[in-house]
């Protein structure tokens, strides 16, 4: 067991610096992160020695976790310093969720498939995740009672930036999200301040889609 622990430490140092470091990801915060957060724990038992491989993977019912580069680029698009109350939509196996809870003060989640959530929920608790608050739900609503959110992500892609996302996003407030067809997508960075709106895309990507009220039709 203690040597399996190794194995992974080792595994996690080696993702950072050959998939992350060389592809400009610099943020502190961020690589420290993805050298704690265990991968590992986020795949199925049969599948723990890719976890760290430069791929998605799959989770079951059809979606994936994202590649570790992916995961690393749009946390570090969010620049968080470590007070924000961030939103996230699509939790899937919650890697995604369990880094930016690393870095920031409270995330909210959303997921559409129940027994995802109700699996990555475990997780959380297992591993001390005290700041994370999820529910079931059509995530392109957004989560107005918490709101506003200084950081949202959105981890599945839709045809467009959904509306109630930019209303719930803070100013200022920074927005990173996937938009595109079925098939491929722009990462864009929706900014807001002083009431302007700017979109920057920063990567072409490939989602899972978004299903729901101002995303995909199933
Ligand atoms: N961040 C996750 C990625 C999971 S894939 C991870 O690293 O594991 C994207 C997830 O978005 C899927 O689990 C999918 O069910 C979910 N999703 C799709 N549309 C959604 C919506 N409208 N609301 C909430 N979740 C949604």
């Amino acid at each position: 067991m203690r040597l399996e622990l190794n194995n992974f430490e080792k595994a996690r140092e080696r993702m950072v610096q050959e998939q992350l470091i060389t592809r400009n990801i610099v943020e502190p915060l961020v690589l420290k992160a993805m050298n704690t957060v265990p991968r590992q724990m986020f795949v199925e038992e049969a599948l723990r020695a890719q976890a760290h491989g430069d791929f998605p993977l799959p989770i079951g019912e059809g979606q994936t976790i994202s590649q570790p580069y992916i995961v690393a680029l749009m946390t570090q698009a969010l620049q968080l310093k470590g007070h924000e109350t961030v939103l996230e939509i699509g939790t899937g196996s919650g890697y995604q969720t369990a880094i930016i809870a690393t870095i920031c003060e409270k995330v909210y989640t959303v997921e559409r498939i129940k027994p995802l959530l109700i699996r990555a929920r475990r997780l959380f608790d297992q591993l001390h995740y005290l700041n994370i608050v999820c529910k079931v739900d059509d995530g392109t609503l957004g989560w107005p009672e918490n709101g506003p959110y200084d950081g949202i992500i959105v981890t599945a892609a839709g045809p467009q930036v959904p509306e109630p996302l930019v209303a719930q996003l803070a100013d200022p407030g920074i927005m990173v999200i996937p938009v595109g067809d079925r098939f491929s997508q722009e990462l864009l960075v929706v900014s807001k301040n002083q009431g302007a709106i700017k979109r920057e895309p920063i990567e072409n990507v490939r989602f899972v889609s978004l299903i729901g009220n101002h995303g995909w039709r199933l």
